[in-house]
């Protein structure tokens, strides 16, 4: 009888390799989505709009549990660590019409695995803008670590009870970043809000892949109280935010084990002179005939 295959796909064997394998893999790279062409964020702008900024609410996140806020387009919000080391996992959503979502994948694709001042939170199809730009982080001093971690990933979507049931041969957890979320969208009123959670930004969080077998780790987040991340929001944002049951993700998720802290989330309004001169960017000028 033959072995099943290993999980990770084993190197081919010499007689399958090319003659021009090095040549091949001596290919250079090129970026995808070189973002040089993108209108650069108006940072200097943003920071003079901050300084005139006054709180308008806060929100509290408890452990294992999720919440949701509201900031209207030229403010800014606040995600800030405060009882001990803890993850959120950030969904943003139009505030006058929920199908319109970050979409990570875009994020990723166009500013990298993890986020990092004057990077974007972009909407999905067939809006594709950026809906909130990171303006400040008090961990941008991590990096890179040795093992290739870094902090703020639009990598690692959410820890959700369906994957968790799978992998726990049927537990039946209902404190995932996923369901969180969905119970805070739903408590807004919007209609199917599991439907329409969707992967995340991991705020905090520290993850990478692994160099042997290129699968998703995660680490002690370096975060400590005090530590937050500010956004710009470039549109009226409806935002919902998961403190994750992993609490600092340094060993697992999906459970009660980990020690969990709740997060806060300020929210700032800018008055209008502040801003002078700009305007939320609009929905994406594709005409959609898609060639038709
Ligand atoms: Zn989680």
């Amino acid at each position: 009888m033959t072995a099943p295959p290993p999980p990770h796909a084993a190197p081919p064997a010499p007689a399958d390799v090319p003659a021009d394998a090095a040549a091949r893999r001596a290919v250079a790279p090129v970026i995808c989505y070189p973002t040089q062409a993108l209108a650069q964020p108006p940072l200097d702008l943003y920071a003079q709009a901050r300084a005139l900024a006054r709180p308008i609410s806060h929100c509290h996140v408890p452990a294992r549990d999720g919440a949701a806020f509201r900031v209207p387009a030229g403010g800014f919000f606040r995600i800030t660590c405060t009882g001990g080391p803890q993850v959120g996992d950030l969904n943003l959503f139009n505030a006058t019409n929920p199908h319109e979502r970050f979409y990570s994948g875009k994020t990723r694709a166009l500013h990298g695995t993890h986020l990092n001042v004057g990077d974007r939170m972009w909407s999905g199809f067939p809006f594709l803008r950026p809906m909130a730009t990171l303006v400040a982080d008090t961990l941008g001093w991590y990096g890179v670590d040795d093992f290739g971690g870094r902090v703020h990933d639009v990598i690692g979507s959410r820890c959700d009870p369906y994957t968790h049931w799978q992998l726990s041969g049927g537990d039946q957890y209902h404190h995932c970043c996923h369901s969180n979320l969905t119970r805070a969208l739903a408590a807004e009123g919007v209609q199917d809000a599991e439907a329409l959670v969707h992967d995340v930004l991991n705020v905090f969080m520290c993850t990478g892949f692994t160099a042997d077998t290129g699968q998703y780790f995660m680490k002690a987040s370096p975060v400590r109280p005090g530590d937050y991340l500010e956004f710009f929001a470039e549109i009226d944002l409806l935002g919902v935010l998961s403190a994750c049951p992993g609490g600092d993700c340094g060993a697992e998720h999906s459970s009660d084990a980990a020690s969990c802290h709740p997060l806060l989330v300020d929210v700032f309004a800018t008055p209008p002179q502040a801003l002078a001169g700009w305007t939320p960017p609009e929905p994406n000028g594709y005409d959609r005939s898609h060639g038709a």
